[in-house]
């Protein structure tokens, strides 16, 4: 295990306020790099919502070089994502998503992983520390207060970001984008996997466990659960089953937002630095907001770690923002423009474009 104090006894200490995917994951690269580490949660217990989350394997190599306890539970409990199609809601095929290509590329496939196992994982691995303090029911309202009292203060607090509020101001905020997310767990397995596309509206199912299936399903913002199971009656097999299968008690309402206009930094002087959604909170078509929350986690830390000592966090923190800025921008843009298509109500000319589509 590393020590937590630099040549000359000055420990090095960071807080991390937020202790989601990208909070758990930068506490335990700055952990691993010798730092001391405080994490502050708001939430008087993680939040363990199930949703399934896509690992690309850009991001499970950067969890496998953050912990490999963490890695090891990911391979234990995910589930290879190979077979996935675009689907009409009459069930016929359009495209075929490019997992095969993402795992030809990597030599290892796409792995789904039910939300809390991968959150477990984290925490377990920064628990084994022993010396991490994760405080629960700790609402960070006064951030610079903690850039006062710390060299280094991260932002993983989200898209409703206190520590970029803070820092970088309101202009990029939280927009809406007009579309619900309803998220659910039905407990049999789908024949089919991937998404079916109609007009304002898709739902999506991916496998998440054995017997059970990960479904979401997206609509305008005003929709109810009972007008969900309407808008999705007459589509394909076993969607109308799904949603009159599982009680709406147990599904999950997400207002889909965006941060908008994009950040012109993720760093702010040379001590202050945002992960995951507090940096570029997007949507979720790509499925990457938890994988780019994994990366700027290993980049952030790994930045810090080449460059030492507290001196040298600006040239870390600058470094970290190169690396990482224009590439989660870049994958927020992407995402947001999918979203556009996928709720189209011009289908007949995006079903075209997506048949002529690679
Ligand atoms: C329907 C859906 C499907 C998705 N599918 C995928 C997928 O397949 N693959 C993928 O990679 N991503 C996916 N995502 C996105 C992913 O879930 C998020 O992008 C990711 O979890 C963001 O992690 P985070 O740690 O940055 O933020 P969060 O998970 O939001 O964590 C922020 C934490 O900070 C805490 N906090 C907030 N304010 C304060 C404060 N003032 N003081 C202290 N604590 C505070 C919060 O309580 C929270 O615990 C999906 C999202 C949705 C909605």
């Amino acid at each position: 295990m590393h020590s937590t104090s630099v040549p000359g006894g000055a420990a090095r200490t960071a807080v991390v306020v937020g202790a989601g995917v990208g909070g758990l994951a930068t506490a335990l690269g700055l952990r691993r790099a010798g730092w001391q580490v405080t994490l502050l949660e708001r939430r008087t217990a993680l939040e363990r919502y199930g949703t399934a989350l896509g690992i690309h394997p850009t991001a499970q190599t950067a969890l496998g070089r953050l912990s490999a306890h963490v890695a090891a539970a990911l391979h234990r409990n995910g589930v290879p994502y190979r077979t996935a199609h675009v689907r009409r809601p009459d069930g016929s095929v359009l495209a075929r998503l490019p997992l095969d290509r993402i795992e030809r590329k990597a030599g290892r496939p796409e792995l789904l992983i039910c939300r809390p196992y991968l959150i477990d994982a984290l925490a377990e691995a920064l628990a084994a520390y022993g010396d991490v303090p994760l405080k629960l029911g700790e609402r960070v309202e006064d951030p610079a207060g903690l850039a006062r009292d710390h060299h280094l203060v991260v932002g993983a607090d989200g898209i409703n970001s206190a520590v970029r509020t803070a820092f970088f101001g309101t202009r990029s905020r939280p927009r809406h984008i007009g579309t619900v997310a309803w998220i659910g767990t039905a407990d049999r397995e789908s024949p089919v996997h991937g998404e079916t596309w109609g007009k304002g509206r898709f739902f999506g199912m991916t496998p998440v466990e054995p017997g059970r299936t990960n479904w979401y399903a997206v609509a305008p913002e005003a929709t109810t659960a009972d007008e969900l199971r309407g808008l999705f009656a007459h589509w394909h097999d076993p969607i109308p089953r799904i949603l009159s299968e599982t009680d709406p008690a147990d599904w999950i309402r997400y207002e889909m937002r965006h941060l908008y206009p994009a950040l012109p930094s993720f760093v702010h002087g040379g001590r202050v630095a945002l992960v995951g959604d507090a940096a570029h909170a997007m949507t979720p078509n790509l499925g990457q907001g938890a994988c780019t929350a994994l990366l700027d986690a290993e980049a952030l830390t790994r930045a810090v770690e080449r460059h030492g000592e507290p001196g040298g966090l600006p040239a870390a923190l600058r470094a970290y923002d190169a690396e990482r800025r224009r590439s989660a921008q870049r994958t927020a843009l992407a995402s947001r423009a999918l979203h556009r298509l996928m709720t189209t109500r011009h289908t007949r000319a995006r079903d075209r474009l997506l048949r002529l589509a690679p």
